[in-house]
């Protein structure tokens, strides 16, 4: 079996197993007991506290563990519209549907909401975003880097632009934590999310960056957990998990990256010979190292996908999201693309357990499922 569908999720490291599983069994204890037991779940939770932290540039204290990247993007975003003045909120159209679909929500209940459009590579214009602004503009989410396309945002001169204009800066970093440098200094973000799955720690935790004295309401009510923001026994293992994930991943992020690259670049050269008119989306960006998404018109991803999974090939349509739903890609519409042409994409995502060796087989398996398709459409 050939995995490239890293940026759906990945398998979680040998490391990061290791470290979690002890507190599923020997180091059960509840994080909030006093005796020693619990002493240990404590220390576990705050070990991966610092990791988290480091590896973002931010302090422990702002970092607060959620079940994931969907639950931090969902919490930012409806925190805001707890203050009962006027609302706008600005984010873009490629957004993941953790953020889109909780704007749509909150437009329901009143608050107002600017889409930024990108261009055809996927990139939002910060002249636009100057534009948007509002006398109520209270918050601002952009991601750092599209899970479709890999593409990254220039989130660093967005955040120069917000800086002292008191709106706040969300980004959803998930695709991006853990696989390019990321500081949250450099960004000027108020929040930032994180998915451990992302970077091969386990599924259902996360992490929300959020900046010391910016507010956010409580998420869940109940006990002291999360400084009272979000209350409930922790995941420790998972938490311990996301820990030692990130910590391995910085580790070796940037030999990682060159790897990745070469993989990438040595597919779409291999792909481009056989078929010529394939499409990098979003090709002229800077982007991910190991993700790319390639559009071949006049044929479905979706088959495409499909008969390589028969070869035992993981590649997706779209987000693992909304794959599967027959639409095409809002991502792909919002570049500008026809439905067509949305609907021929597949995305291709490396990471740390692929290696060369499996380039010219998933190339090999792409242009032959290609070929078939054509034949049969005559
Ligand atoms: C995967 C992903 C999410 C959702 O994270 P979960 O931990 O699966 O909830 C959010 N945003 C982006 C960009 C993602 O790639």
């Amino acid at each position: 079996m050939i995995y490239a569908d890293n940026a759906a999720t990945t398998r979680i490291s040998d490391g990061a197993l290791k470290e979690m599983l002890p507190f599923l069994q020997a180091q059960y204890g509840n994080p909030s007991s006093q005796y020693s037991l619990g002493v240990q779940a404590r220390h576990g939770i705050a070990q991966a506290r610092r990791q988290i932290a480091a590896a973002i540039g931010a302090e422990s204290s702002e970092i607060i563990f959620t079940s994931g990247g969907s639950e931090a993007n969902n919490w930012v975003l409806q925190s805001v519209i707890h203050q009962n003045t006027p609302v706008h909120i600005i984010t873009s159209t490629i957004e993941h549907s953790a953020v889109l679909n909780t704007c749509r929500m909150l437009e329901a209940h009143g608050a107002e909401l600017t889409y930024l459009p990108v261009d055809a590579n996927g990139r939002v214009n910060p002249a636009d975003l100057k534009a948007a602004l509002r006398p109520h503009t209270k918050l601002v989410s952009i991601m750092l880097a599209n899970n479709e396309l890999g593409t990254i945002q220039p989130i660093e001169e967005i955040g120069r632009f917000l800086k002292g204009t008191g709106i706040l800066f969300h980004s959803d970093a998930v695709q991006a934590v853990g696989h390019i440098p990321v500081c949250v200094l450099d960004l000027g973000v108020d929040f930032l999310s994180i998915s451990a799955h992302k970077f091969y720690g386990a599924k259902g935790t996360g992490a929300l960056y959020k900046r010391n004295g910016v507010p956010l309401s409580p998420l869940i009510y109940g006990g002291e957990q999360e400084q009272a923001l979000r209350a409930g026994t922790e995941n420790t293992a998972g938490i311990v998990s996301a820990g030692c994930a990130i910590t391995e991943s910085v580790e070796i992020m940037d030999r990682e990256a060159e790897r990745l690259r070469a993989m990438v670049q040595e597919t779409i050269d291999s792909i481009r010979s056989v078929i010529p008119t394939v499409r990098v989306n979003g090709g002229d960006s800077v982007r991910l190292p190991g993700t790319v998404n390639l559009g071949f018109d006049g044929v479905s991803g979706e088959s495409l996908m499909h008969l390589l999974d028969l070869k035992g090939i993981c590649v997706s349509t779209s987000s693992a999201c909304t794959a599967g739903n027959g639409a095409p890609s809002h991502v792909l519409l919002a570049l500008g693309q026809t439905e067509s042409q949305a609907k021929s994409a597949i995305r291709i995502s490396y990471g740390r357990y692929n290696t060369s060796e499996d380039v010219q087989p998933l190339v090999k398996a792409v242009c032959s499922a290609y070929r078939k398709i054509k034949d049969n459409q005559g």
